[in-house]
């Protein structure tokens, strides 16, 4: 998808009016300029108490990147129904959904089968290439150290996670793997999104598991 595509899925294009209307016509030019400059100060003014949307109503990033993890959320509950850890994972390019995946090592018989393997196996065949350029990865759980591996192959640009992981987190609790300058390949991490829901899932599943 192309930047503007991008750039108007974070709604930041929609802002800026077009320069003539025709009731403006009949106007010079300084009067044009003055009644745009003054419909961009409402329409700013307009959009300040909103924090969640813009004056579009199209969503900030981080309002989108929670909307995101809610889909990775739901691939997780598909794990737990499963009766696998419930991990859920998600690629984004360009605010399309091109890739799902849930925690399958059980079913598969597979160690390979977290979540963002599915999702990111899910990615690459959707776009038939296995880099995935300005691709976002969304998962419920910090990535391990195989995860994020598959991650810097793919050439992912950015990875948002839910919950750390004290056992395996290789993306910024036990390791930095997605940042490590000695690497081909650098990686934005944003963590802790929608958190507490993401750990949650977690930590109940294993409680039921002991009870
Ligand atoms: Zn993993």
């Amino acid at each position: 998808m192309t930047q503007e595509n991008r750039s108007r899925s974070r709604g930041y294009r929609d802002v800026v009016p077009s320069p003539t209307t025709p009731s403006e016509d009949y106007e010079s030019e300084g009067q044009r300029l003055d009644a745009s400059r003054r419909a961009i100060e409402d329409r700013v003014a307009m959009s300040a108490p909103m924090p969640m949307t813009n004056v579009a109503g199209v969503e900030t990033a981080e309002a989108e990147d929670e909307r995101c993890m809610g889909l990775a959320l739901e691939e997780a509950r598909r794990a737990e129904a499963g009766g696998e850890v419930p991990v859920g994972a998600v690629v984004v390019l360009d605010g399309r959904l091109i890739g799902r995946g849930h925690n399958r090592v059980i079913a598969t018989a597979d160690p390979t089968a977290h979540a963002e393997i599915v999702a990111l196996r899910e990615a690459a065949k959707t776009v038939g290439n296995y880099r995935l350029a300005g691709a976002e990865l969304f998962a419920t759980v910090e990535p391990c150290p195989m995860c994020c591996g598959a991650v810097l192959n793919a050439r992912v640009a950015r990875v948002v996670f839910g919950a750390a992981d004290p056992k395996a987190g290789a993306a910024r609790t036990l390791y930095r793997l997605l940042d490590d300058a000695r690497l081909n390949h650098q990686v934005a991490v944003v963590a802790g999104v929608r958190s507490v829901e993401c750990g949650a899932l977690l930590s109940e599943f294993f409680q039921k598991k002991r009870s």
